[in-house]
């Protein structure tokens, strides 16, 4: 199982609901997502509107869905939560959205996978609150217009790019999630951990930080396992020798890689002289779906820079060889 999956199960996505910061003030970093939502939402209570239509992007983990959530609860309005893959046809479409309330916050994570006959109902559902239904076949079939609640539609997706543009262009406020730092991070382990009612040492969390891959899921999760083994092998408190020890048995390397990256950057350089290679090819070297690599590993390698994409496919850099102490190839 890999850590940065999202939650794999039903006690974790429990567990994730928990630890869920609920305002705006409870959600550490992204300052600038922050403060335009803060405006956009104080803007639309005051002219006792509907928000207008939000699109979160970014990686997995860094907390669109907590957003989401957030949006809902600082409007004052329910939040209704479904995802692009799940639904199947027009018409299990068109049951959420004139099951919604005035107001509400409708959600749809993933949304970049949505069906194109299915991406139809929604733009006049967005545009004008409405749903266009053909009622009748053949020659006696007409279609209505029936009237929607103003809702707000909060979607969220891995890349913005994937996004087909007709889509795209009805959202009101596009915004991007970035990796945290290491302090936003120790920060969350923080406040985790109070939840949690575990005690820890200041620098065990930011030990814990510093290899969560700047997403918060991923520090979360490390600090439950980390608490595991401070639970077996120590006497709860989580120290810092503790938290490396068990970090180390994680296999999660000081940078936050772990197995899967070693072996993607090592199949890099090992078969194909550290690239260009293309992804395709790296994908089936590594035994990985292509898009998996493309959302999920990748963003973070490039962030470090330690991937290149160029045209020609994406290369390691000489961080790689010396964060595997390597040495780096001639020209
Ligand atoms: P995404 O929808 O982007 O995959 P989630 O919203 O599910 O991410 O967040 C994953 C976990 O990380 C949640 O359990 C949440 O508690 C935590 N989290 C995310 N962002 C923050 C934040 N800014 N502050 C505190 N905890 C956060």
């Amino acid at each position: 199982e890999r850590l940065v999956s999202s939650a794999t199960n039903i006690e974790e996505s429990t567990i994730e609901q928990s630890l869920r910061p609920q305002t705006l003030s409870q959600y550490i970093g992204q300052d600038k997502v922050k403060s335009n939502l803060s405006i956009f939402i104080e803007a639309a209570k005051m002219r006792q509107e509907t928000l207008d239509h939000v699109l979160l992007y970014g990686p997995p983990g860094l907390g669109k869905t907590t957003l989401a959530t957030i949006i809902a609860n600082e409007m004052g309005v329910n939040i209704r939560t479904t995802s692009g893959p799940a639904i199947e046809r027009p018409g299990d479409l068109a049951a959420i959205l004139t099951a919604l309330e005035p107001g509400d916050v409708l959600f749809i994570d993933e949304i970049h996978r949505l069906q194109r006959s299915i991406e139809e109902v929604l733009y006049p559902a967005m545009e004008d609150f409405c749903l266009d239904i053909v009622i009748g076949k053949g020659a006696g079939a007409r279609s209505v217009r029936l009237d929607l609640p103003p809702f707000t539609l909060v979607g969220a997706t891995t890349r913005a790019g994937a996004l087909s543009a007709p889509l795209r262009d009805r959202f009101g406020v596009l915004s991007r999630l970035e990796y945290y730092n290491e302090i936003q991070l120790e920060n969350i382990v923080e406040r985790t951990a109070e939840l949690l009612d575990v005690e820890i040492e200041d620098k065990a969390a930011f030990e814990i930080a510093r290899r969560s891959r700047g997403t918060p899921r991923i520090a979360n999760r490390l600090l439950r396992r980390v608490r595991d083994y401070a639970q077996v092998r120590g006497n709860g408190i989580i120290t810092e020798s503790l938290a490396h020890d068990a970090l180390e048995l994680l296999q999660v390397d000081r940078l936050g890689l772990d197995h899967i990256d070693h072996k993607l950057l090592r199949g890099i350089i090992e078969k194909f002289r550290g690239g260009p290679v293309g992804l395709e090819t790296i994908a089936a070297t590594i035994g990985e779906e292509s898009h998996t690599i493309e959302d999920v590993y990748e963003p973070y390698l490039l962030q470090i820079g330690f991937l290149q994409r160029t045209p020609r496919g994406r290369i390691v850099t000489d961080l790689v060889y010396k964060h595997f102490h390597m040495e780096i190839p001639r020209e």
